[in-house]
């Protein structure tokens, strides 16, 4: 099974760059970068996440020090071949790389739209070198900031003369922390306005209700995650009916609690059901996998063939990348 997954050609449409870019070269530019390291982190344990966490607090840990590189264009580039040529080592060939942005900008003192164009600029190059079709989506972190920094994310998106290679806005982060209202508004606006799809992570805290927002007040065309779906038979219904996508990362779901040690993952249920979904890796790197290792998790739930044989065409049914066939 190993060996036929590893033939499969694939695309991947739910991966965080810096959780894609390897643990090596993360390591390597935190201390060339001279990186303030928080104390009590250790470097050579705290990026993996090999076992699961008590909660999502604890699985972001990694992100303590993510946040802290790249402190360069050339660093930036250098994150970027590494995740490439993760995808390439998979047989992956077309991918929508999440980030966030707004980090890059604050870390070099360079604009949000300095920062986007570094992005898009680095992207374009890595998809030539590695024939890899590639979009990115940009990933706003709930809280209170999160409609300012949407809105300077668009602004900045805008300036640049909205290039192709922005494909989607994802919305991140621990479920449980409130975000103003106006904020599913303000993504329905992009989505209207600049033409941009989106994907929610929801209901990867176990509320079935988030998934709900999502559709309603977001207009999401894709779900991040959605493990706590199978709870409520509405949204069950909602998912398949509206054939939005659920993005199932089956390692990450076990490494992040969102699926307890002694259950089954829902996505049998969904199969069950109907409800639409792709696998995805979501940080492989930070689980110390890649995203074959996702769809042999997958055929270890279900042992369905099958699906896994018709993986590909729903990758390119559902992604966000345009030309992709
Ligand atoms: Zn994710």
């Amino acid at each position: 099974m190993q060996k036929l997954i590893k033939k499969m050609q694939k695309g991947e449409l739910h991966v965080h760059l810096n959780g894609l870019a390897s643990t090596s070269l993360v390591q390597k530019l935190l201390i060339e970068e001279k990186a303030e390291i928080p104390a009590g982190f250790n470097l050579n344990v705290d990026l993996l996440r090999t076992s699961p966490s008590t909660d999502l607090e604890t699985y972001l840990k990694p992100w303590q020090v993510l946040r802290l590189i790249p402190r360069s264009k050339a660093a930036l580039g250098l994150v970027i071949d590494s995740a490439f040529e993760n995808l390439q080592s998979q047989n992956v060939t077309f991918v929508e790389l999440r980030n966030s942005v707004i980090y890059i900008a604050l870390l070099n003192n360079i604009t949000i739209s300095t920062a986007l164009s570094w992005l898009i600029h680095e992207i374009d190059r890595a998809s030539d070198k590695y024939s890899i079709k590639a979009g990115l989506i940009i990933t706003i972190s709930r809280g209170d900031y999160a409609p300012d920094h949407l809105r300077s994310l668009m602004e900045a998106y805008v300036q640049l003369g909205r290039p192709d290679r922005v494909i989607g806005l994802d919305l991140a982060g621990n479920e449980d922390t409130t975000s103003p209202v106006e904020l599913g508004q303000l993504f329905r606006k992009a989505k209207e306005e600049q033409g941009l799809k989106i994907t929610i992570h929801a209901g990867e805290t176990g509320n079935p209700e988030n998934i709900r927002d999502a559709i309603i007040n977001f207009d999401a065309d894709r779900i991040g995650h959605g493990t706590a779906a199978y709870k409520s038979l509405a949204v069950m219904d909602m998912l398949r009916d509206r054939d939005i996508c659920v993005e199932v990362c089956p390692i990450s779901n076990r490494l992040t609690g969102a699926v307890g040690a002694h259950e089954s993952h829902p996505v049998s249920e969904f199969i069950k059901m109907g409800v639409p979904f792709v696998i995805c890796s979501d940080n492989p790197s930070i689980h110390d996998s890649n995203i074959n290792e996702d769809y042999l998790e997958f055929y270890r739930e279900t042992h369905n063939i099958d699906i896994l044989e018709s993986m590909l065409n729903r990758q390119i049914k559902y992604t966000f990348l345009r030309g992709i066939n």
